[in-house]
């Protein structure tokens, strides 16, 4: 049963092996307190709800600990037991957001050269750092400079790139991921059977995705839902009911709708949607996702479960998922989004109509068996191992980035690494050449080769495998293309 204190409060993790989704950041941070050798800053950067404070809370025990272990704090003696309870001298916590965070800091100033002889380290944790004003901002770094001993800061922060670049030199910087959903779902399942919650796995699942990589925003779920149905179990339902978001056959029946360019039965699904209460943004946001997650089936990465059946082609997929996207980001600004996501789902068809169907001259061939596996990348010419690790860290980030570039061929000349395409891929030279996808790419490229200038062009020779049918594809994709002001991706 539930009692008044907070599942997240409940839960949080008392030592870094209870920490889940940080493993690097956790086993570099108990090594070093295992080995004494701390720094005078740490730099915390992550979303939210990610365990940023809660690893510094355990970091600041660990550190200060009568009898750690391997690194650990014993979370017995008189030193953990303080922090625990929140009245430790050892542990200060400032809200950078705070209208305090400048008292505070000048607080810190005047105390902090004066630790207690009792506290071993004295650990001051400033959450949101970014926000601090420029003049604590000043304080702080007048004392980063001359730190005095026995003084640990950790700084944890959503947005580093707004901390002044004289702060953030001086820490040792750990990066905070999303936590994967499979994880989330299996720590969620932990607390649920310890505290008597019934739940469904799918519901688990669906809680565990819809937080986004945030734990903490995953037990707060939990805790509604939970409250909600008191002795009941949780069902898939009872989330979607809460968030008021679209069941995924829906979101479904909706995409293949459109890939089937069946207007009547696209705007029925919205208005049905609509009629249900259901808001047009999550129902949007919802059908972005579930595309994606085809898009990425196809790509051969994904649960199997995910799969739609094979009648549609990536570029299909592509150009949907990207119009979505679009539509998406005009909703938001616009009052009347049920007519704006109507008409723009027409807008979508009317694109996908130019583009051809997959398996064309039968475009009303009933569901077809797959004919082929989608089109492996086509194998690098002289590099590596190196170009497919790119390549899958930039499947998993930006799957359409991937696409465009795995029907390239990479090859290394004097330096540089160039990226080539047969003649009737300009329509994927193109979208990989935009700012954005090119700055994605460079960035990647400088993180897997270091410092190499990248080309995009054309290729004396057509890649293996282009035959005519892509040909008349891409003759088509670029016609749409140019009648929707040459944006494909964003
Ligand atoms: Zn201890």
């Amino acid at each position: 049963m539930l009692t008044s204190q907070s599942l997240y409060r409940r839960w949080r993790p008392q030592r870094f092996s209870e920490v889940i989704g940080q493993d690097y950041t956790v086993k570099t941070l108990q090594n070093a307190v295992a080995q004494g050798r701390l720094h005078h800053a740490y730099l915390f950067a992550g979303p939210r709800g990610t365990g940023k404070t809660s690893v510094a809370r355990i970091f600041a025990k660990a550190v200060n600990c009568e009898a750690p272990r391997e690194g650990e704090p014993c979370n017995e003696c008189p030193a953990c037991q303080r922090i625990g309870r929140g009245i430790s001298l050892d542990l200060l916590e400032i809200d950078g957001a705070s209208n305090r965070g400048i008292d505070q800091i000048r607080q810190l100033r005047e105390e902090v050269n004066f630790v207690p002889a009792e506290v071993k380290y004295k650990v001051y944790i400033i959450d949101e750092v970014h926000m601090l004003t420029n003049e604590a901002f000043n304080a702080l770094l007048k004392t980063l400079e001359e730190p005095p001993r026995r003084v640990i800061f950790i700084f944890a922060t959503t947005e580093p790139h707004k901390l002044p670049p004289t702060v953030a030199s001086r820490c040792q910087a750990f990066e905070f991921k999303n936590i994967p959903p499979e994880l989330i779902a299996r720590k969620l399942q932990e607390i649920s059977k310890a505290e008597g919650i019934k739940v469904s796995p799918q519901a688990l699942r669906a809680i565990a995705r819809r937080a986004k990589g945030s734990f903490r925003d995953a037990e707060v779920l939990l805790e509604q839902l939970a409250s909600y149905k008191s002795e009941a179990r949780i069902e898939e339902e009872d989330l979607l009911q809460l968030l008021g978001l679209p069941r995924e056959e829906v979101l479904a029946e909706y995409l293949r709708a459109c890939l089937a360019r069946d207007a009547s039965a696209a705007l029925e699904i919205i208005a049905r949607v609509s009629e249900a209460g259901k808001d047009p943004e999550l129902f949007l946001e919802g059908a972005v996702e579930l595309c994606r997650d085809w898009l990425i089936a196809r790509l051969g990465k994904g649960e199997e479960s995910a799969l739609p059946e094979l009648e549609f082609s990536n570029d299909e997929l592509v150009f949907l998922s990207d119009r979505l996207l679009e539509l998406k980001r005009e909703l938001r600004f616009l009052l009347d989004k049920r007519i704006v996501l109507e008409v723009g789902t027409l807008r979508i068809i009317e694109g996908l109509k130019g583009l051809e169907r997959k398996g064309s001259g039968n475009p009303a061939r009933p569901r077809a068996k797959p004919e082929q596996a989608p089109q492996p990348p086509a194998p690098p010419a002289e590099p590596d191992e190196k170009w497919r690790l790119m390549l899958e860290e930039i499947k998993q980030e930006r799957v359409a980035v991937y696409a465009f570039l795995a029907e390239g061929r990479p090859s290394f000349r004097e330096g540089r690494l160039c990226i080539e395409y047969g003649p009737d891929y300009r329509f994927h030279k193109e979208s990989l050449e935009k700012a954005e996808n090119r700055s994605f790419l460079l960035e990647m490229v400088r993180k897997f080769y270091g410092d190499l200038a990248v080309e995009i062009g054309f290729a004396a020779h057509a890649p293996a495998g282009a035959d005519q049918k892509k040909t008349q594809l891409r003759q088509k994709v670029e016609l749409i293309k140019r009648s929707f002001h040459g944006r494909l991706v964003g």
